[in-house]
C-alpha cells in the first residue's frame, strides 16, 4: 500500500525532525521521568489512544530527550501500530469512493446524481488549512463560457518553466500526459475538492504523493491544445468545475471564505462562501424591490454583482445579496 508507506515516512520524519531539535542537560529527577516514559512507551498493553495522548503532552513540553524519542519511533515503528492507526484511504473518500490514477474524468454523473447541498471547511486543522494561488502571473481567462465554449477553469499566465504549486492539501491522483490538457495534474484534497493544474511543461509528482498549500508539484508550459505559455486551473467537485472566483479572490490571492457551500442548480454545481446569500430574479423583480427585501441598497446589490443601475433582471438570475 503506497498511502501507508508514505505515512509512516511522513511520521517517522517527523520524529526524527523533533528529535534532531531536542535534547539538553537533563537534572536526575528528568532522567528518571524520562526512564518512566520509555517503560510506558514499550508496554505493549498501551492502547494507540494513549500512545497519541502522549506524544501530543510530550509536545507541549520544551524539549523531548533522545531515549524518550528514539522509543517512539521504534513502538510507532511496528506495523501492528501502524495497521490501527493510520487511514490508508486517499482524501475524502467518503465522497468519491474511488480512486483513479490515469483518468483526470472519471467521475460518471451518477456519483453526484443525489447531491444538492455541501458544506466544506477550507481551514480545518485536521485537513490542513490554507490555499495557494497555484502561479503567479495574472489572469487572461475566466470561468464561463469564451466564444461560445464553456471554459471550465481560469488561465493564469506565466512563462515556461515557471513554478506551479498545489492549491490545498490533498493526494495526487493523476499525473500525466492526457489529451488537450497536456501534461496534468489532479489532486484529490480533504476538503473534498480535486484541483486540475494543465498544460505543464514538467511534472515533478506522482500518483500518490502527498502535498501541502503552496508546495511545487511541476513547471508550467504550453503542452497540448494551448496557445502561450499558461495555467489552466480547475476547482472540481466530484468531476463537476465550479467557478473558482467564489471560492478564491482572485485579486487578492486568498481565500474568500473559511467555508464553502456547493450547490446543485439548473446549470451544473455552483460554491460560493459561506455567509454570502443569493436571490434568485422572478418576474416582476426590479433592483429596487430586491434591495429592499434584503435590507440594502440598490448601490450595494449593484456594486457585488458588477452590473449597473439600469441592468435587466431575466427570471432565474442569482444576485448576491450580502457581501
Ligand atoms: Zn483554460
Amino acid at each position: 500500500m503506497r498511502f501507508f508507506f508514505k505515512n509512516i515516512l511522513f511520521i517517522l520524519g517527523f520524529f526524527l525532525f523533533a528529535s534532531a531539535s531536542a535534547g539538553s542537560e537533563k537534572s536526575g529527577s528528568d532522567r528518571e521521568t524520562d526512564d518512566a516514559l520509555v517503560n510506558l512507551i514499550q508496554q505493549s498493553q498501551l492502547s494507540r489512544e494513549k500512545l497519541v495522548y502522549l506524544v501530543d503532552s510530550l509536545l507541549n513540553g520544551d524539549t523531548i530527550s533522545f531515549c524518550v524519542l528514539d522509543a517512539l519511533n521504534k513502538r510507532m515503528a511496528t506495523a501492528s501500530f501502524y495497521n490501527l492507526a493510520i487511514d490508508t484511504n486517499p482524501p475524502a473518500h467518503n465522497l468519491y469512493g474511488s480512486w483513479d490514477i490515469e483518468n483526470p474524468n472519471c467521475y460518471r454523473p451518477e456519483l453526484s446524481i443525489n447531491d444538492t447541498s455541501f458544506n466544506f471547511d477550507l481551514v480545518d486543522q485536521l485537513n490542513g488549512c490554507g490555499f495557494a494561488m497555484p502561479a503567479r502571473g495574472i489572469i487572461t481567462s475566466l470561468y464561463g463560457y469564451r466564444d461560445g465554449k464553456m471554459h471550465n477553469g481560469i488561465d493564469i499566465a506565466l512563462h515556461t518553466g515557471d513554478t506551479v504549486v498545489s492549491a490545498f492539501r490533498g493526494m495526487v491522483r493523476v499525473a500525466k500526459r492526457y489529451g488537450s490538457f497536456g501534461n496534468v495534474v489532479v489532486i484529490r484534497h480533504y476538503n473534498g475538492f480535486e484541483t486540475v493544474y494543465a498544460h505543464l511543461s514538467k511534472i515533478d509528482v506522482q500518483p500518490g504523493d502527498m502535498v501541502d498549500p503552496g508546495q511545487y508539484i511541476g513547471k508550467g508550459g504550453n503542452t497540448g491544445r494551448s496557445r502561450g505559455a499558461h495555467l489552466h486551473f480547475e476547482i472540481r467537485f466530484k468531476g463537476n468545475a465550479v467557478n473558482p472566483r467564489y471560492i478564491v479572490d482572485l485579486d487578492k490571492k486568498k481565500i474568500l471564505s473559511d467555508a464553502v457551500v456547493v450547490k446543485k442548480t439548473n446549470t451544473g454545481f455552483v460554491a460560493y462562501p459561506v455567509g454570502t446569500i443569493f436571490h434568485t430574479v422572478r418576474g416582476g423583480d426590479y433592483l429596487y424591490k430586491v434591495a429592499l427585501q434584503y435590507g440594502i441598497t440598490v448601490k450595494q446589490l449593484c456594486a457585488w454583482n458588477g452590473i449597473g443601475k439600469k441592468a435587466n433582471l431575466v427570471a432565474g438570475r442569482k444576485l448576491k445579496v450580502s457581501q
